[in-house]
């Protein structure tokens, strides 16, 4: 029996269990994969208050280490189903809380398009950060406009020889500072209003087919294939228990609460405005102070 299980270990889960163990509280930490979740993608993280720059896998360790230090206990096992009298029950077992906090985060997009699956890791990578160092004086492509792109571009035209960044449309969703950084690169071309509709090679990705606006297709060699099209969140599991919206982000009118008394939400995964690291960890403190303040009034 535990008093608060967060589902998620990336920057909202853990500040979560953060806030949780300093309140003295019992909690169980549940993961699928990873502590740190996507800020372990982020090459350098340059907008956090106070912290001038940072890697994210830097930033997912010291937060991780800072509530380890507190006695957190952390199972990494994957949630299949979460019930409202606030069971959790895993691939391992069953576990019981007074509260539950879903802090699951989102996923890299993927394309959606033939044989993407089997070049991953032959050629097609959605983490510029873990994967950019294999393509040293290769070519390779980023796909996307908006941050993780553009960031991914700049990072990958200081290793690779070449970097094409397509992007379906005209205009980035990205910052206009590192667009503008990224102009100034010789290695890097834009392809815009182009999407990438087929991945090509043996055994190993050798080179993408794009299709503009026209209709026309083009092929360019690549070694590798960067996909940085955004996340998409996975709640399906949590459907009895939370309301989705059209894209299957949790909905919450305050921002912490479900439908369920005594489940909340914080992080990515839920409907919000602006995910970035600030906002994850702000959502993480205060779905843990409202779930500790609501469980001392029960
Ligand atoms: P994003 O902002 O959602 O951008 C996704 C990009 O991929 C968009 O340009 C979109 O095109 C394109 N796209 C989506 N689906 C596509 C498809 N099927 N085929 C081709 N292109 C597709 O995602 P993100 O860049 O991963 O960023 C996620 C969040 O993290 C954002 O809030 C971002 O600001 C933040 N972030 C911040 C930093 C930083 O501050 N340094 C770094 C990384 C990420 P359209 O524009 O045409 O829709």
């Amino acid at each position: 029996m535990y008093q608060i299980i967060i589902i998620g270990a990336g920057p909202a889960g853990l500040t979560s269990a953060l806030y949780a163990l300093r309140a003295n509280k019992k909690v169980l930490l549940l993961e699928a994969k990873a502590y740190g979740g996507q800020i372990l993608t982020a090459n350098s993280v340059e907008n956090y208050p106070g912290i001038e720059k940072i890697s994210g896998v830097d930033f997912a360790d010291q937060l991780y280490h800072q509530v380890e230090k507190l006695g957190v206990e952390i199972k990494y096992e994957t949630v299949l189903r979460v019930e409202s009298d606030k069971t959790v029950i895993t691939n391992n077992g069953k576990y019981q809380a007074d509260a539950i906090i879903i802090a699951t985060g989102a996923s890299n997009r993927k394309l959606n398009i033939e044989r993407e699956q089997e070049f991953v890791g032959k050629g097609v990578s959605y983490c510029a950060s873990c994967d950019g160092t294999f393509y040293k004086n290769k070519i390779v492509a980023v796909n996307g406009g908006g941050n993780t792109a553009l960031d991914d571009a700049l990072y990958l035209s200081g290793i690779a020889a070449k970097v094409y960044l397509v992007h379906r449309r005209e205009e980035f969703r990205g910052e206009n500072k590192t667009l503008e950084e990224l102009k100034k690169k010789e290695n890097v071309e834009f392809i815009l209003n182009a999407n990438i509709v087929s991945l090509n090679g043996k055994d190993h990705l050798e080179s993408i087919t794009l299709k503009d606006q026209s209709e026309n297709t083009r092929e360019i060699s690549v070694d590798g294939l960067f996909i940085a099209i955004g996340q998409e969140p996975k709640n399906e599991i949590f459907s009895n228990v939370v309301d989705l919206d059209d894209k299957g982000y949790i909905l919450s009118e305050d921002g912490v609460h479900t439908k369920t008394e005594g489940i909340y939400v914080a992080g990515d995964t839920r409907v919000k405005l602006l995910r970035q690291l600030t906002t994850a960890v702000s959502d993480g403190s205060i779905a843990a102070t409202v779930a500790i303040r609501e469980m001392a009034k029960n």
